[in-house]
């Protein structure tokens, strides 16, 4: 496991790719968020992140996020700025989980999870901005609302619409925007036309709302961050560039 200062280094590192990624689009890099993706390391290593300069961390499975958070808190203290990001697909019978300890979820695919959530975070008190999860390649292992052949098919983007409205109506889940993952191993056009597309299907959803809102975007890893940025990402979630390869 690094310690902080390897961190840093590898954190300023990400950040000079970040920011050449979003000169090269013309956009500013404080526009992007970075998610460093912690899941799978211990509490020690949040906390060395923490002290590397790092405030948003992302776990996927929302066990160990309700392990983690509270470990890293008892060391940093509960205020200290962090945001907790909860990146994962969610069960139905978790959701209780994700309302007591995510800040922001990524991976919002179906509307039973909403309407658990919300009953969860009503009862807590807790609001949690959530990202719609939309599937644009097709893989049969990925989550997310089916939005494959969203240009031609009014079906699926009235799916989407009718799930963003009805978050729009549940306080307790804002929608923020749009999450998609890049189909593993493509070459890189492809997972540029992926995240590109995800950007076009975020600006007609836009269009379809009150108030046309700008809506975020979560998308890019460790290999695709910089096309993702490119491409008009708000929020590229991290873990091996920072971090190392993961253990388990
Ligand atoms: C693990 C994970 C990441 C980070 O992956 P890296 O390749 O380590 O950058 C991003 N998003 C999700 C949903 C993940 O599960």
């Amino acid at each position: 496991m690094l310690n902080w200062q390897q961190i840093r280094e590898r954190h300023e590192a990400v950040q000079a790719r970040i920011e050449a990624a979003a000169a090269r689009a013309g956009r500013s890099a404080d526009d992007v968020t970075l998610v460093a993706v912690t899941k799978t390391w211990p509490a020690q290593l949040v906390i060395e992140a923490y002290d590397a300069g790092l405030s948003h961390f992302g776990e996927n499975r929302p066990e160990e996020l309700a392990a983690k958070r509270p470990l890293v808190e008892d060391a940093l203290g509960p205020n200290v700025g962090n945001t907790w990001h909860l990146i994962g697909t969610l069960q139905s019978r978790k959701t209780d989980l994700a309302a007591a300890h995510a800040d922001v979820f990524h991976a919002l695919d179906r509307a039973k999870i909403a309407r658990r959530l919300a009953a969860d975070l009503a009862e807590v008190g807790r609001t949690l901005p959530a990202f719609v999860e939309v599937n644009l390649s097709g893989e049969a292992t990925k989550s997310g609302l089916l939005l494959t052949n969203w240009e031609e098919d009014a079906t699926q983007r009235a799916a989407l619409r009718t799930m963003v409205h009805e978050l729009l109506a549940t306080p307790q889940l804002p929608p923020l925007g749009l999450m998609t993952m890049a189909p593993w191993d493509a070459p890189a056009d492809e997972i540029r036309a992926v995240f590109r597309r995800c950007r076009l299907l975020a600006e007609w959803l836009a269009g379809e709302l009150p108030g046309r809102p700008r809506l975020a975007l979560s998308m890019g890893m460790t290999d695709d961050f910089e096309i993702a940025i490119e491409e008009g990402a708000t929020h590229v979630r991290v873990g091996r560039a920072l971090f190392g390869e993961r253990e388990t």
